[in-house]
This record gives C-alpha cells, sequence and structure tokens, in this order.
C-alpha cells in the first residue's frame, strides 16, 4: 500500500463534513467518519475500531445513512492511528480523495435470490479508482455513487448524483444511467441511457472526468473561497444532453438509448426495515440476519460482538445499512438460532416491529449547527415510551429532524417531527408534525408547533387510534392517516 501520510500530519478538526483526515469538533466531541465502500465491515476491521474507540472515544460508534461508521473522540487522532487505519483498510491511502462520499451499494448485494447483478465488485472497482486518481480531490465532497443490483433491497432512491440500476432488457442485463438532477434530497432520475455492465466503470470514469473539468473551471474562475459545484448544479447549467455528449467524446461511442417510461418502472423504494430479521440468501442453506441498531447507535461492545459473530458463524465482514443497521451474513441456516440469541444477549433486537426499527433521527443540536431541536434525544424518549406503553403489531416509520433540510431521511414517514425555532418563549423545544402523504415533502401537517416534552403521549394516541380504528391488521398507519380527516 502507498502511503502518502506525512510525519507532521495529524488529523485535523475543522471540516463541515467529517472524513478521517478532516473531522469536525461537534459539541459532543471531535467526530471522525470511516467510509466503508459498500459498508462492508470485515471482524478484524471491527476490532481496530473498536481499540480506538474505547482508546480516546466515548464508547460509541455511529453508523450514518451512507453506511459510514462514525466514532467521536476527546481529541483529534493521532498520526500512528491514522496509519493504522490506513493499514487495516479503513482510511483511503491517498488522503486527498477520502473526504469524498461512501459508495454506495444495497446491503444484500451478492447475497439476494432475486437481484439481477451482483454490484460488489464495481464498488471496489470504483473506490481503487479514486484512491489512484488524487487529482479528484477537487470535487465536492458530497459528489456521490451508487450501484443498485436490482435487489429487493433497493437503494436506487437513496439521494446520489450518480446511480447505476441493474435492469433487465431484452433478456440482457444493462445499468441503466440515473443522476440527481432535483433538489437535495431527491433520488436521481433515470435519463434513458443504458450500459454495458463492462463499460460500467469506463462510462464512471468519463461522467467523473467532464464533471472535474468543469469544477477546475468554474474554481479557476471564481475566488479561493468559492466552494466547488455540485454535480446537478452543472447538469443545471448544461443540461443532461450537453453533459453527456462530452461524456461520449470522452469515451469514444455513443450510450444505447433507451425510453425512459420503460426505464422509470423499474424505480423501486428503499423501505427502512424490510432488511431486518432473518432472510434466506442466493447461497444455498445460508442466510442473514438483519439487527435493528438503534438510531444507527451500538457501544464498542456490541460493535466488537457482532464482528465476532461473522467471524464465528458467517462470512466474517458486517454489511451497514443505509438505514443505519447491520447485517450479518452467510450464516448456516442450522446456526441461525443461536446467532440470534447471541445478537440477543448482546442487547439488540432483530425484529421489525421493535420501536427503533423504524426511528430515525438526524444528529441534532449535538452534532450539527443548523439544528433547533435534540432529535436524538428526543427520539429516544419516544423509543423508551413505545416499548413500555404499546405494542407494534406493524413497523410504524418515525422520523425526527432538527432543521427542514431532512438529512436523515428523504421520503415521507408515516409520522415526521421537523425542528423549528419556536416563537413562544415558553417553549423550549419545539416540532413541526405531520403524518402520512401530503402536500409538503414531510407529509400533511398535523401541528404547526408541538412542544417535544409531549410527542411521546402524542405518538401513543396517535397509535392508538390507528391501532383501533384501522379497517383490519393489512391497513398501514399511511394508509389509515390518508383517508381521516385531521382535528
Ligand atoms: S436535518 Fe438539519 S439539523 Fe439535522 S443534521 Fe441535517 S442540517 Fe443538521
Amino acid at each position: 500500500m502507498i502511503i502518502f501520510l506525512e510525519f507532521s500530519q495529524l488529523q485535523s478538526t475543522t471540516a463541515i463534513c467529517p472524513s478521517l483526515f478532516n473531522a469536525t469538533s461537534a459539541q459532543d466531541g471531535i467526530l471522525s467518519r470511516m467510509r466503508l465502500p459498500a459498508g462492508l465491515v470485515t471482524s478484524t476491521q471491527c476490532e481496530l475500531v473498536t481499540n480506538i474507540t474505547n482508546q480516546f472515544g466515548n464508547g460509541e460508534i455511529q453508523i450514518t445513512n451512507r453506511g459510514n461508521l462514525q466514532i467521536r473522540t476527546s481529541q483529534a487522532l493521532s498520526f500512528d492511528t491514522l496509519l493504522d487505519l490506513q493499514d487495516y483498510g479503513l482510511a483511503s491511502s491517498e488522503a486527498n480523495t477520502d473526504g469524498l462520499r461512501n459508495i454506495m451499494a444495497s446491503p444484500t448485494s451478492g447475497i439476494d435470490p432475486h437481484a439481477l447483478i451482483n454490484t460488489v465488485p464495481f464498488v471496489k472497482q470504483w473506490n481503487f479508482y479514486l484512491a489512484n486518481h488524487p487529482e479528484l480531490e477537487i470535487l465536492s465532497n458530497k459528489f456521490s455513487v451508487c450501484f443498485d443490483g436490482g435487489e429487493t433491497i433497493s437503494v436506487s432512491d437513496r439521494p446520489n448524483d450518480i446511480c447505476f440500476v441493474a435492469v433487465e432488457f431484452d433478456n440482457e442485463i444493462y445499468f441503466s444511467l440515473h443522476l440527481g438532477l432535483g433538489d437535495r434530497g431527491d433520488s436521481p432520475s433515470a435519463i434513458g441511457r443504458l450500459i454495458y455492465p463492462e463499460q460500467t466503470l469506463q462510462v464512471l470514469a468519463a461522467l467523473t472526468e467532464v464533471y472535474r473539468e468543469y469544477t477546475e473551471q468554474k474554481l479557476n474562475q471564481a475566488n479561493s473561497c468559492a466552494r466547488p459545484p455540485r454535480l446537478r448544479e452543472m447538469i443545471g447549467n448544461w443540461g443532461v444532453e450537453s453533459y453527456l455528449q462530452l461524456v461520449e467524446q470522452k469515451l469514444g461511442y455513443a450510450l444505447r438509448r433507451s425510453s425512459l417510461e420503460l426505464l422509470s418502472q423499474e424505480s423501486k423504494i428503499g423501505i427502512a426495515y424490510h432488511h431486518l430479521g432473518i432472510h434466506s440468501q442466493r447461497q444455498l442453506e445460508l442466510a442473514y440476519i438483519g439487527v435493528v441498531i438503534p438510531l444507527g447507535r451500538l457501544t464498542s461492545l456490541q460493535f466488537h460482538g457482532l464482528g465476532d459473530l461473522s467471524r464465528q458463524y458467517g462470512g466474517g465482514a458486517l454489511r451497514l445499512t443505509p438505514w443505519q443497521n447491520i447485517l450479518i451474513t452467510d450464516i448456516a441456516e442450522a446456526q441461525i438460532e443461536q446467532v440470534s440469541q447471541e445478537i440477543n444477549d448482546l442487547g439488540l433486537s432483530i425484529s421489525a416491529n421493535h420501536p427503533y426499527a423504524a426511528i430515525a433521527a438526524c444528529s441534532g443540536y449535538k452534532g450539527c449547527k443548523a439544528a433547533f431541536t435534540d432529535t436524538q434525544a428526543d427520539a429516544k424518549k419516544v423509543a423508551a415510551h413505545l416499548e413500555n406503553c404499546i405494542k407494534l403489531d406493524i413497523p410504524i416509520n418515525i422520523h425526527f429532524s432538527g432543521c427542514d433540510k431532512s438529512c436523515a431521511q428523504h421520503h415521507p414517514s408515516d409520522i415526521a417531527f421537523v425542528g423549528i425555532q419556536s416563537k413562544d418563549p415558553n417553549y423550549h423545544e419545539v416540532y413541526k408534525v405531520y403524518v402520512g402523504v401530503g402536500n409538503t415533502d414531510f407529509g400533511r401537517e398535523l401541528h404547526s408547533e408541538y412542544s417535544a416534552k409531549d410527542i411521546p403521549n402524542l405518538i401513543i394516541q396517535l397509535l392508538k387510534t390507528y391501532q383501533n380504528q384501522r379497517r383490519d391488521s393489512t391497513q398501514t398507519f399511511r394508509e389509515f392517516f390518508n383517508r381521516q380527516g385531521l382535528s
């Protein structure tokens, strides 16, 4: 491995978006983020992260909604620690491109019986390409790439700049090219081009190179403080077709066109809890277990324990999901019961009906300067209240956002809370409350200002109304409230 660190180099702590070499100073410590392409982390890597967290951190490990790992430490990571992380493959060998967003793939790539193609090799190749192209460091660190192999646990709707979505067309497998054209948080859209799997990396490199040249031009024109443009800004400026023309010039061939209607039929929505519990794999007599990680946070002991289980009974690696949970894969069906029991002994659940299975919260004001509320603490209170007061027979997706940017989730929830600045001086923390689907991105507005302390009781009220008045147990919370008047 080529090491680019210099002896004088320490982790900087001034980044807005954390990485390993540029961490962020937050209220609750120095936040370092490890990119894990496709969310894969081996049991040996789990051991190193556990040791670092125990030695320098607060004993807690967090999974992000791009399948990264985050740790909080009391001081910047030392040179030796960064070298260890590089050595174990947890930091890029090229510090400059380590800050680019994690490469996303379905957590069930390669193991889903219904997938069209295994995308893990594409992720690995693209990661290798990034490590060998330090010139890409000028790109916006929000530049994001995703591969969706047509798995049941789809990731094609997750916000990304470029997404390759496997489709079957004329009895052949292609990737349909999707680009992020809309607003922040929108899913990428099919643009009517099909890519042969063997050309995918070449096409991705050309898409990236045209964007890099645009970025370089813009940065040269602007003053030195200007931020690099996002890919969607470039596309907004040029239009998709002009962008693709330049890409095709670089490639020396035209991309295959296809009708948009046909491709948009392939779009799927990833559901936060469908991967939880026990599921059969493509590989005969093997299964995976999806473990609920409350708000994406677990102790280093639990993390280490899951890593050990994967080594002892599984394929030796964990998969972190964009819904902030963990899969242990490649477990012999005969050992599923034993592994489930050991997960339980670690204080974790595998049930999709667990209150934490479908609760998401952004980092809130302890980790983000834009937040109006302590989303993490409020979500924990709700989960504890649900555990004590009601039995869920169907997962309910509840989402807490500290402001209206909605980093933790980009689709309507069953119930959404959005932190706002209170107009009433007596209210310490308040949220707007939404239910079901409505005319805003968050759903139908139920309350324009609701005190955080009253939220646990409000949720119980809503759930009891739903459980007592729904048509039958197949009617979802969202269907029920979409038909109800709100008063
Ligand atoms: S949703 Fe708002 S408060 Fe929460 S992490 Fe994103 S920017 Fe920060």
